[in-house]
């Protein structure tokens, strides 16, 4: 099989060939990549600033370093909530800035990088935009990391060769995060590629996140799945929240309550220590 991972002056800068070492990215006192799991909490959507402090202050006391929650939803439908724009980020850093948690959240258009850059301490591409390479070129070029989510139905190569794109423009703090591809399966959201994960861990130096909570569509999947992703190696976890998911404006069904994010730190535990790391 032929193979596009090649370099035309040298190693592929995402490859192991080029840097042994796994790439740890410090984000405000937390490092990424290193022996700790990163655990990333928080809505899929950044909906009220109550709701949000709330979520924040549930996840920090029960061990997640990050906060999550998207101010720009890529949404199916365009009658679905969008999210709250600049509010949405405003919130976000404001809540992160009092709880101490760096935040995550995705930018959806080149055009939104630099208002994005200055509420944000991670940018996060989406599933979606994993292919959109000028989006990817332009990342390249800022200086924050960047948490590139798998496409839905990219391959292995195709994820890499998007995080080349970011590398090539200088900048080499690239997270890799699995959310799932779409396969044949209706029962769940997607499928949870977590020989994926062990194969990255090989392939590149770049750390690895697993989604499971976009990986899988369903609340009670998203502990043993977040648990197998520790066992395959995942360097950190995204996990999405809600105090009152039945009421979120969007993703409630695979949102854990706090109190389900509480009780899946403490098995996670077990699970990080069998493989020599911690949460
Ligand atoms: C998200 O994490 O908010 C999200 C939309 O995920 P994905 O891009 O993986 O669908
Ligand atoms: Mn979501």
């Amino acid at each position: 099989m032929t193979s596009l991972l090649t370099r035309p002056n040298g190693k592929m800068l995402v490859s192991r060939d080029n840097k042994q070492k796994t790439t740890r990215i410090k984000v405000k006192g937390c490092t990424i990549g290193g022996e700790q799991i990163i655990v990333i909490a928080g809505p899929c959507a950044v909906e009220s600033e109550d709701i949000l402090k709330e979520t924040a202050f549930k996840v920090r006391g029960s061990g997640a370093s990050m906060l999550r929650g998207g101010a720009y939803k890529p949404r199916t439908s365009p009658y679905s909530f969008q999210g709250l724009g600049q509010e949405g980020l405003k919130i976000l850093a404001r809540i992160g800035e009092e709880m101490n948690m760096p935040v995550v959240t995705e930018v959806m258009d080149s055009s939104d990088i630099s208002l994005v850059s200055e509420y944000a301490d991670i940018l996060q591409v989406g599933a979606r935009n994993m292919h959109n390479f000028s989006l990817l070129r332009k990342l390249g070029r800022i200086d924050k990391p960047v948490v590139l989510k798998r496409g839905m139905a990219a391959t292995i190569e195709e994820w890499l060769l998007a995080a080349e794109y970011i590398l090539e423009g200088g900048n080499t703090r690239v997270i890799l995060c699995e959310r799932g591809i779409r396969t044949s399966e209706r029962w769940t959201r997607n499928t949870l590629d977590l020989s994926a994960v062990a194969l990255v861990k090989e392939l590149s130096h770049l750390p690895v996140l697993v989604d499971p909570s976009h990986g899988t569509g369903i609340r009670s999947l998203v502990l043993p799945m977040a648990k197998a992703a520790v066992a395959a190696g995942a360097d950190g976890i995204m996990i999405e929240v809600h105090p009152n998911p039945e009421k979120a404006l969007s993703d409630g069904e695979q949102s854990l309550t706090p109190k389900g994010f509480s009780l899946m730190m403490r098995e996670l535990d077990v699970f990080a220590q069998a493989t020599g790391r911690r949460i």
